[in-house]
């Protein structure tokens, strides 16, 4: 963990101790894993969103039930808290301002413009010297025309808001298809970025408290499936040099951004063990769902101390893990063989408390700890493939 400078600015106020109550924006597995790691530490948890019976409101103390636009229900919430933090980046923005007048939001609703537009975060990292794919902001036509010109081809074209798990983008294989590929995002405001022929995709998590203490939990492999994580792995197989690069890199934005909270930043690494910046969420990320077995301050337990202003706490991993994504997908022949799943004494269950397994829904995860990162790959792998067991034997 890197020391602050002293001279940081906004240096801790008094902490949020255990008793007080933190809010929530938004109610999914994130808040969820959220609200059991602050419930053990004796905090009080209200949710806020849409949904009712929602994954984090059965964990959480109350689950308020509004819409996000309903400012008046917004500023009702942040008045029965302490302190407010999210589980999403697409908080709108006027919801986090209206919740920042009757309390503090960590992290501050700032960084939410930067994460949730394409085109602000990319020039973020452009202006801060941060490393990423070339790129263009198309708004018209001829700025299409020149973003393809400029980053060449095979190009991604992406929205440059609301996209996630790979909707709203297209790829562009030659620039003549560079029309439709925009008209099937809807002609909406997007980036066109360079296609990436990536030897890996990796992740750091960082925490950083308001004096700028700084902690994470080194680099994590991730793996998709359909452009939905599939199996992450810690720590990732990089190089110590990479390693260190990408924990810089991931610092620096941190720093720059002034987080208080969580936040993750996904990487591709070329082939010439380059790191470039693929995005960032300013919120615990799907690839530090092992932290909560494998480390020994997880990510949403972190999230809780720096928002509330107590020390982070160690990321030392006691072994190495791998995660293992549950989608709707596993209920496809039937319940799953839960029991099959955990023969291996190594492997945790998390569920989320959906009751709709869709396709491509994330519903759960397991995690496996074992000597090495391989080993708890395969192992948490080996018992993703069980869930299915019984629907075959019968
Ligand atoms: P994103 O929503 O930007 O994280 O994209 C989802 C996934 O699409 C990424 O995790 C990559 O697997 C893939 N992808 C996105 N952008 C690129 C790119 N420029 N080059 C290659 N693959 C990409």
């Amino acid at each position: 963990m890197s020391r602050a400078r002293p001279d940081e600015p906004n240096a801790a106020t008094a902490p949020i101790l255990p008793g007080a109550t933190v809010g929530m924006l938004g109610s999914g597995q994130l808040g969820r894993m959220f609200a059991i790691a602050a419930r053990r530490m004796g905090y009080r948890v209200v949710t806020f969103s849409p949904d009712a019976d929602s994954p984090t409101g059965q964990c959480a103390d109350r689950e308020i039930v509004a819409n996000y636009d309903d400012l008046d229900a917004v500023a009702a919430f942040a008045r029965s808290v302490d302190v407010v933090t999210y589980e999403f980046e697409n908080v709108p923005t006027a919801t986090a301002a209206a919740a920042a007048r009757h309390a503090p939001v960590r992290p501050d609703p700032s960084i939410l413009s930067v994460a949730q537009n394409r085109i602000a975060e990319k020039e973020f990292f452009r202006g801060a010297g941060f490393p990423v794919p070339p790129f263009g902001v198309v708004r018209t036509a001829d700025d299409l025309a020149a973003a393809v010109a400029s980053v060449g081809t095979p190009a991604v074209i992406k929205t440059a808001t609301s996209g996630y798990d790979g909707k709203g983008q297209a790829r562009i294989a030659s620039p003549d298809e560079a029309p439709a590929s925009w008209e099937s995002i809807d002609r909406s405001e997007a980036v066109v970025e360079a296609f990436v022929d990536f030897a890996a995709e990796v992740s750091v998590i960082v925490a950083r408290d308001a004096a700028g203490n700084l902690a994470d939990w080194g680099v994590v492999g991730n793996e998709h499936a359909n452009h939905i994580l599939d199996v992450s792995t810690a720590p990732a197989p990089v190089s110590p040099p990479v390693a260190a690069e990408a924990v810089r890199i991931a610092h620096g934005i941190a720093t720059e951004l002034r987080l208080v909270g969580v936040l993750c930043v996904e990487f591709f690494l070329t082939r010439d063990d380059a790191l470039l910046v693929n995005e960032i969420a300013p919120r615990p990320h799907n690839s530090g769902h092992l932290t909560f077995d494998a480390a020994v301050t997880c990510q949403f337990e972190q999230q809780l101390r720096a928002v509330c202003g107590l020390p982070l706490g160690s990321t030392a991993l006691m072994q190495p893990a791998a995660m293992a994504n549950l989608l709707g997908d596993v209920w496809d022949d039937g319940p799953p063989d839960w029991a099959a799943a955990l023969e291996d004494p190594a492997v945790k269950l998390h569920l989320y408390g959906k009751s709709q397994p869709r396709p491509g829904r994330k519903m759960g995860h397991l995690t496996a700890t074992a000597p090495t990162a391989a080993e708890a790959r395969r192992r948490v792998i080996a018992a993703r493939a069980r869930l299915q067991r019984r629907a075959e034997a019968s």
